[in-house]
């Protein structure tokens, strides 16, 4: 986030668009308009208003200019985050994973299969060799294509598209723990030095199953994957961030349902390795509890929803006791799930599981 502007003048635009700017960025990640602390000179965000009256403050009574680290409207706990140069393959599988769930790119996936199809005939009905072929080639070719399409007149490539298609920067901010509307994400690491847990996640995604690579009427239906947060990055797209998790998911094929309907996992069983990645926005918070009657298995609970805004920024959210619910197979909440999906647009996309073909 850009906080230059809290040392401007008032009256100048910087300002103006820095306060509009928090402001949204507040609305966003605690989910109100209604009970934001007031960051400006006299309230020190002691005081929760609505929106407009702590543009009023702000404006009249200027902001808080020692107020560096937002926590109170969202920011990541930690002061810092560390910037690392990520290994290569790694940062390709989550910017692919970005592209095919943004609905401005769908249409150029679209192409790419016929391009890839047009190309190699003798390979046409292959879906698995066709997906990695897809895989491995489509961030360059969507990268020259839009640059292709942007030498022309009235191209209509958006600004957005523009920065996706030229790929996230190298170095990655990494984060131990982050606030995404209301709720508090750790990393597995930082999970393990503390008696808190917000490191599970569960992903529905609507996957297409085939057979074998010679099935001819793939099913098409909602998969749930559950996950643990092994890393946060911030991508930077020069104009924009978008924030991803690199979880170990657990092998799709090892879960199991007990008699009171309990959804139990093996933690040690990692699958999905080719397809880590989960944007932030599409996970629903979850955790996992050793089953005491199944050694080396673990029960999913999930967490009731529940309104974080009051107790946000203070030191105890982290430790606040949540009764939890069974988490079961036949997904009761789903409507819930759907509501934190969508910031991109559309519908969650994996694929690289073996035997599953998205089209
Ligand atoms: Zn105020």
């Amino acid at each position: 986030m850009d906080k230059s502007w809290m040392h401007s003048d008032r009256r100048s635009k910087a300002y103006e668009f820095g306060v509009e700017a928090f402001l949204n960025f507040a609305v966003e990640n605690l989910l109100t308009t209604t009970h934001i602390r007031c960051p400006c000179v006299k309230c020190v965000n002691l005081k929760v208003f609505g929106v407009g009256i702590i543009r009023d403050h702000v404006y009249f009574n200027g902001i808080d200019q020692s107020y560096k680290n937002w926590t109170f409207h969202g920011e990541p706990w930690e002061a810092s985050c560390t910037v690392s140069v990520v290994d290569q393959d790694l940062l390709n599988q989550a910017h692919l994973y970005v592209l095919e769930n943004t609905e401005e790119v769908l249409p150029y996936i679209e192409q790419h299969m016929i391009h890839i199809k047009t190309a190699y005939p003798k390979f046409r009905r292959r879906t698995k060799w066709l997906q990695d072929k897809h895989n491995s080639t489509f961030i360059q070719w969507l990268r020259f294509k839009v640059q292709s399409e942007l030498e022309e007149d009235n191209n209509g490539v958006s600004e957005n598209l523009r920065w996706l298609a030229a790929g996230p920067n190298m170095a990655v901010p990494l984060y131990r723990s982050y606030l995404i509307k209301g709720i508090k994400f750790n990393i597995k690491a930082q999970d393990d030095v503390r008696t808190t847990q917000n490191s599970g996640v569960y992903l529905l995604a609507q996957t297409m199953q085939v057979a074998s690579a010679k099935d001819k009427n793939p099913i098409l239906s909602n998969m749930g994957f559950y996950g643990v947060i092994q890393e946060i990055w911030d991508l930077d797209y020069q104009k924009f961030t978008i924030p991803v998790f690199r979880c170990d998911w657990i092998d799709s094929s090892d879960l199991v349902v007990d008699e009171l309907g309990f959804t139990l996992v093996d933690l040690s069983k990692i699958g999905h390795r080719n397809d880590q990645f989960v944007l932030t926005s599409q996970v629903k918070q979850i955790f996992f509890v050793d089953d005491p009657m199944h050694r080396g298995w673990s029960v999913v609970l999930s967490m009731p929803n529940r309104e974080y805004n009051d107790v946000i920024g203070d030191e105890v959210l982290g430790d606040v006791i949540i009764e939890c619910e069974p988490f079961t197979r036949g997904m009761p909440n789903v409507d819930t799930f759907d509501e934190l999906v969508g910031e991109l647009g559309g519908q969650n996309i994996r694929d690289g599981c073996e035997d599953i073909w998205i089209e």
